[in-house]
């Protein structure tokens, strides 16, 4: 097989990146492991899409993102939350009706489910082939221009690009987020509502649960509750660590459970629908890009016009260890613009990422890893890799008009 961009992982910023391909006019493949898109979203039920809106609730994402955001809207499926004490803006998914509206969104992309990255071809400064595994078997193909979303870093390493890991007690927390059914319509979601009960469920049981508040919210449609609770400090590139503690991540959502049905309103009859399915996996590998986006950069909205594929209003998130968050805002509320040099690696001609993999620092990233922006990091690759392929490589105004013409704030 041989295609003009290949895409692995089909996440927000797969998505967004193999849209961005098809739409510039490339012949695109993308590629994802499990049985359906949506990366965090449907896989850790990561149901809320932040990065949309800045604190000021002005929109900096459009282009495929709002494409996305419009098909939710015409399935009755759109509902927007400012979240009390952080005031940020986000949309909140209904799980089914996600997993449609990505289907329907690449239509224009063959797109392989169920089929994992398991190697890569580099000559000199390019990536050549890669290596796919599915039921049928193994699998090759080659093409003019890879992006990797797989959040993971799956590509990067596999091609021998540059990469930063974070030692491992620097690294964010990984988190199971948990889906519940029963929870009463007025039911307390508040932060000193969980901590009380957390709280209450020590005095009680001895069991001292670690993270006493998280984001907890009724989701479109089926009203079940999502809660972000159970953290893991897990290294998530090291299958045995992840497996032990994706099995104890489990075995806390059933304390959660029991804590919440009986000490907080609302509660009693909650029944713990569905974990994960996969633990919500923050932090691995970065690109290492031709730049780095800093956290210096985020706090001060930094503006970059002439470079600018993207905008990011989303503050510093930073999930430091279990059951600490620490939030720090952009200045004035506002949002600050990913340069180009963000998503393309720094030593590999015809590669670039998207998505939680953009290149920044530890503090950039815990700004920077969120789906909306995840969606805009992720088209300007697609646009990106098109033009390569079309024999315009790496020309930056170019890439911007592209993404104008498609929409994208940039
Ligand atoms: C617990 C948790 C809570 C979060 N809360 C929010 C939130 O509320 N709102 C928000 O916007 N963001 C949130 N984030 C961050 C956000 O979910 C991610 O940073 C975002 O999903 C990044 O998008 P992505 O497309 O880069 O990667 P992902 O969503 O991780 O998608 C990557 C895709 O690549 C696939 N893949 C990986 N390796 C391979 C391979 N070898 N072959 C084929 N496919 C592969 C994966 O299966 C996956 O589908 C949260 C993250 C976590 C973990």
């Amino acid at each position: 097989m041989h295609y003009d961009v290949v895409v692995i992982g089909g996440g927000a910023g797969g998505i967004a990146s193999a849209v961005g391909a098809a739409q510039t006019g490339a012949r695109v493949l993308l590629v994802e492991q499990y049985p359906y898109l949506g990366g965090a979203a449907t896989i850790s039920s990561v149901l809320t899409l932040c990065g949309f809106f800045d604190q000021n609730g002005e929109q900096v994402v459009a282009g495929v993102g709002e494409q996305v955001l419009q098909r939710l809207r015409e399935r009755g499926a759109y509902e927007e939350k400012t979240m009390g004490w952080t005031g940020n803006k986000i949309v909140l998914l209904d799980l089914e009706t996600t997993k449609l509206v990505y289907d329907e969104l690449v239509t224009e992309v063959d797109v392989l489910l169920h089929t994992t990255l398991i190697g890569a071809t580099r000559v000199n400064d390019l990536v050549t082939e890669v290596e796919l595994y599915h039921r049928g078997g193994r699998e090759r193909v080659t093409a003019g221009a890879f992006i990797d979303a797989s959040g993971d870093g799956a590509l990067l390493a596999a091609a021998g690009a540059g990469v930063r890991i974070a030692p491992l007690g620097e690294r964010q927390t990984s988190t199971l987020v948990c889906r519940f059914s029963g929870v009463a319509e007025d039911a307390d979601l508040s932060r000193d509502g969980l901590r009380a009960a957390v709280a209450a469920y020590r005095r009680e049981t001895g069991v001292d649960l670690v993270r006493d508040y998280g984001i907890a919210v009724h989701l479109p449609v089926t009203r079940d509750v999502i809660a972000l609770l159970v953290d893991e400090q897990t290294d998530v590139l090291d299958a045995v660590a992840l497996s032990r503690d994706e099995a104890d991540a489990r075995r806390q959502a059933w304390q959660y459970l029991d804590a919440l049905r009986k000490h907080l309103p609302g509660w009693s009859a909650a029944r713990l629908e569905e974990t994960g399915p996969q633990l919500g996996i923050r932090e691995g590998r970065h690109l290492l890009g031709r730049e780095q986006i800093t956290g210096r950069d985020v706090l001060g909205a930094r503006k970059r016009p002439d470079v600018s594929i993207g905008r990011c209003g989303w503050p510093i998130e930073d999930h430091a260890g279990p059951g600490v968050t620490r939030y720090e805002p952009i200045d004035g509320h506002g949002w600050y613009d990913v340069p180009y040099g963000a998503i393309c690696s720094a030593d590999t001609a015809n590669l670039w990422a998207a998505g939680r993999l953009t290149s920044s620092d530890d503090d950039a990233y815990a700004s920077v890893r969120v789906m909306g922006t995840a969606f805009a990091t992720g088209h300007a690759a697609g646009v990106a890799a098109a033009q390569y392929v079309d024999g315009h490589a790496h020309d930056v105004p170019a890439i911007r008009t592209e993404l104008h013409r498609q929409h994208a704030l940039a």
